[in-house]
């Protein structure tokens, strides 16, 4: 069978760098599409303290360049553009503004973004008071009072983590029930160090170098409040970056790819890694394991492919 590309991988985060590096090395005429900027949502993290070997933290930017470095001198080659759909083979296609490659393979690393609340001030201090990752930033507000938005697993996953380091957590929810699980909710009800404001949504985030107060206003009875806070997490849900797929892919009721141990999909040669994946932990550690494991589920397929058989 005949394709432009053994591998082509769509999305230049850590997964997909990763998938890069491992198909290289086994020799795969592989190509990386990535829309924006190597490096993922990595690349704009200010310091990365929980990938393993950077006993003193490293810069998204820096990890993202070594990643892509290392990919490049295994062979990946690298283009710039957005993937617009993706067209079951073999050999799949996939389908540029401008122009489309057909390929052995393909791995989606297409990645999600956090949901924003789209309020004055979020833009402007993210990185400086405002976070969408307690696992990454958490640890740096030991002692501080801070705020939480949200009312999902997520948000109260975290505000349990973050009892670990805050003094004192105010959780700020727009309704007036929680939408997490059960057993989580009694966990947040019995902390000492969480304050709850429900029928609440902030306003604006306000400070001068870094976040010192929130705005907020309750929804029913419209009054205005200030809360004086050194951070504010925004956990209010994560979009995956998987409509361009057109659901040609299984996926879950918000766009998750699913996949198998292999990071198989539910089509023989189409593979999802990182945050575009239906998954436990969205972490940069997590993005390169799939990755690696990706590629070389992809290098077996395409083995089997040439023989005759596929996966
Ligand atoms: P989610 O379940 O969609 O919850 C988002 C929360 O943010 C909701 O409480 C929602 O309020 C609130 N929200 C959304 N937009 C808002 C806005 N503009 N302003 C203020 N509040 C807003 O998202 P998630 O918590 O990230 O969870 C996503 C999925 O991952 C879920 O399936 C969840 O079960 C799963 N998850 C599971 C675990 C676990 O099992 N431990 C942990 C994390 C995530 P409303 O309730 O009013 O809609």
């Amino acid at each position: 069978m005949n394709w432009d590309y053994d591998l082509i991988i769509v999305g230049g985060g850590p997964g997909g760098l990763t998938a890069g590096i491992y198909a290289g090395r086994a020799r795969l005429k592989s190509l990386l599409i990535e829309r924006l900027i190597h490096g993922g949502q990595m690349m704009t993290t200010d310091l990365v303290e929980n990938y393993p070997g950077f006993p003193d933290g490293v810069s998204g930017f820096e990890l993202s360049d070594l990643m892509r470095r290392q990919a490049e001198r295994f062979g990946l080659e690298f283009l710039s553009g957005e993937a617009v759909e993706l067209r079951p083979g073999p050999p799949h296609t996939v389908v540029l503004e401008d122009r489309q490659f057909t390929a052995g393979a393909v791995i989606i690393s297409s990645g999600a973004g956090y949901r924003r609340l789209g309020i004055p001030g979020e833009f402007e201090f993210t990185g400086k008071g405002v976070s969408y990752c307690a696992t990454c930033d958490g640890a740096l507000y030991r002692g501080h009072t801070i705020a939480v938005v949200g009312g999902g697993d997520t948000a109260l996953t975290d505000t349990l983590f973050l009892t670990r380091f805050a003094d004192q957590i105010h959780l700020i929810h727009r309704r007036d029930a929680f939408r997490g699980e059960k057993v989580l909710q009694e966990r947040i009800f019995a902390s000492e160090k969480v304050r709850i404001h429900w029928n609440t949504v902030v306003e604006e985030i306000q400070g001068n170098e870094v976040v010192e107060h929130v705005r907020l206003k309750n929804v029913r009875t419209g009054e205005p409040s200030t809360l004086e806070v050194t951070g504010i997490f925004i956990f209010v849900g994560i979009t995956p970056h998987t409509g361009w797929l057109k659901s040609r892919v299984a996926m879950d009721e918000w766009g998750f790819i699913f996949t198998d141990e292999q990071m198989a999909t539910d089509i023989p040669g189409i593979f999802a890694v990182g945050d575009a994946r239906h998954k436990l932990l969205r972490q940069i550690a997590t993005a390169v394991g799939d990755g690696a494991i990706a590629a070389f589920a992809a290098e077996h397929y395409l083995t089997g492919l040439s023989k005759g058989g596929g996966q």
